[in-house]
């Protein structure tokens, strides 16, 4: 055998093995996404096929840190660094399902934390805009989405209990971290026929997350949903 090609052959052979192993990963993954949908989401009584598509298309695994992958589609909630959490996967499909979302929306997310629910979003949506206070998980939701291809998604870094005025209004708003009172601001950039989602309540004790709607006339009315138990929104 000719020296580059002794050379050239095991590299090519490892490099083969290694597509071999990750396409078999991205397999197992996309099983257990698919056992995830079913035994977690529709079973608990989602039945909205449009987030049923994007939790089944969305590669969660992909959205959580390296160390952690392996859990990626367990029923539970994981942190994703700076303290924060990515929501557990039923939880994502329940607060979109109750956003009643239509084709043609424009989506205002407060809390990108790993950029998971904003990909989701974007799924069902025209276009999202997503607010996180904390730069280093703006920086990389933002990166995460790009490679992805999720291009009707714009990350901001920024304290998002001010949301977006130049954007305004919005058809919906989704609030990802507790808080005790809703912020004003984003009530004033709810359009009319808008729906909100949010956990209300203190940090570190179950919250009620609430389905906030304003109806045509501009009239405000609340519904409480479920108890659930989110990191605090907090301020810069
Ligand atoms: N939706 C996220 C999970 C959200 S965790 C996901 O899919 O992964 C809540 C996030 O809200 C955290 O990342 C936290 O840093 C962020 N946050 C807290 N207060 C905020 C504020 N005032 N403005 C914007 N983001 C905020």
């Amino acid at each position: 055998m000719k020296a580059p090609l002794r050379l050239f052959l095991p590299l090519f052979l490892v490099f083969l093995l290694t597509q071999c192993l990750r396409a078999n990963e991205e397999e197992s993954f996309t099983k257990e996404r698919k056992r995830m949908v079913e035994e977690q989401i529709e079973e608990r009584g989602v039945v909205d096929k449009q987030v049923l598509r994007a939790m089944e298309t969305v590669p969660r695994h992909l959205f959580i840190p390296e160390n952690m992958r392996a859990y990626s589609y367990l029923d539970t909630p994981l942190p994703i660094g700076s303290g924060q959490t990515i929501s557990q996967p039923y939880i994502v499909a329940f607060m979109t399902e109750v956003l009643t979302l239509k084709k043609g929306d424009k989506v205002l997310e407060i809390g990108t934390g790993s950029g998971y629910q904003a990909a989701i979003l974007s799924l069902i949506v025209r276009e999202v805009h997503t607010m996180e206070i904390k730069r280093d998980l703006a920086k990389r939701a933002r990166e995460i989405l790009q490679r992805l291809g999720y291009v009707n998604v714009t990350v901001y870094a920024g304290d998002g209990y001010l949301g977006l005025p130049g954007e305004a209004p919005f058809d919906a708003i989704m609030i990802t971290a507790a808080t005790p009172e809703i912020p004003p601001a984003l009530l004033d950039q709810l359009g009319p026929g808008g729906r909100m989602v949010v956990p209300v309540g203190q940090p570190s004790r179950t919250q009620s997350l609430t389905l906030i709607t304003r109806k045509s006339t501009g009239e405000i009315s609340k519904e409480e949903l479920a108890p659930v138990l989110f990191v605090p929104l907090t301020r810069d």
